[in-house]
């Protein structure tokens, strides 16, 4: 242990389980990608044209991480909370600029993952030109289940991705809808940041995004990597 004396105790690393593994995924930073499937950009209102537009980002903080499984209050501050079913990609090498060819060195492992929404405010950040911290960074907001290591499954370039709200399907696409590639993000992000290890990519949302309430029980899915689950509680 370190000797450093602090004030107060500090918080814990946040951290993931890692499937097969006793240790756990420390998480550094959590990036996420925007408008990142034609069928939500649109529904959201701002179609992606890949021929002439960048994919971007926004960041929740490591302490807003939730285990899969958990049941987690009804956020505050907001009438519309949504969830977005995401294929999450975990970071275990250093890389800056790095290339196309060269960014499945970096994966660790997959997971799946909810980006968690307060909608109302996100639109209201959006259309003010402000940021979207109050719509997207906030407490228990970036669900995730334990890491699986990527063994043989490579770079995954297709596969079911969807989403039940009460048992409900209300997203089902494919992973092959990607508009940016996991490679093509790698490389994207990493012109911006020297990733490291421990970061984590939710790499967007398919279409269908929508409110849940308190009770409601959300249950995800994505082929060869996982399944979410989420309950959502009484308001604070
Ligand atoms: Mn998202």
């Amino acid at each position: 242990m370190s000797s450093a004396n602090y004030v107060f105790t500090p918080p814990a690393t946040p951290s993931l389980p890692v499937s097969g593994n006793s240790a756990r995924f420390p998480v550094n930073r959590i990036f996420c990608v925007g408008r990142n499937y034609h069928a939500h950009a649109v529904e959201m209102g701002r179609p992606v044209d890949k021929a002439t537009m960048k994919p971007f980002y926004f960041t929740k903080s490591p302490s807003a991480l939730v285990e899969s499984g958990a049941t987690v209050p009804y956020p505050t501050g907001t009438g519309n909370y949504h969830y977005e079913m995401e294929l999450v990609v975990a970071i275990g090498a250093p890389g800056f600029r790095v290339s196309e060819a060269d960014a499945p060195r970096l994966i660790y492992g997959y997971a799946a993952g909810l980006d968690m929404t307060r909608r109302d405010l996100q639109l209201v950040a959006r259309d003010q030109g402000r940021p979207w911290d109050l719509g997207k960074d906030f407490e228990k907001s970036a669900v995730c289940t334990p890491i699986l290591p990527i063994g043989d499954l490579g770079v995954l370039k297709s596969g079911a991705i969807n989403l039940q709200v009460n048992g409900e399907t209300r997203q089902t696409a494919d992973l092959s809808q990607l508009i940016w590639n996991i490679p093509e993000l790698l490389a994207d992000l990493s012109q911006f940041y020297h990733l490291e290890p421990g970061d984590i990519i939710y790499t967007g949302t398919p279409e269908g995004v929508g409110p849940v309430k308190s009770g409601d029980r959300i249950s995800g899915h994505i082929d060869r990597v996982g399944d979410v689950a989420l309950v959502i509680g009484q308001a604070e």
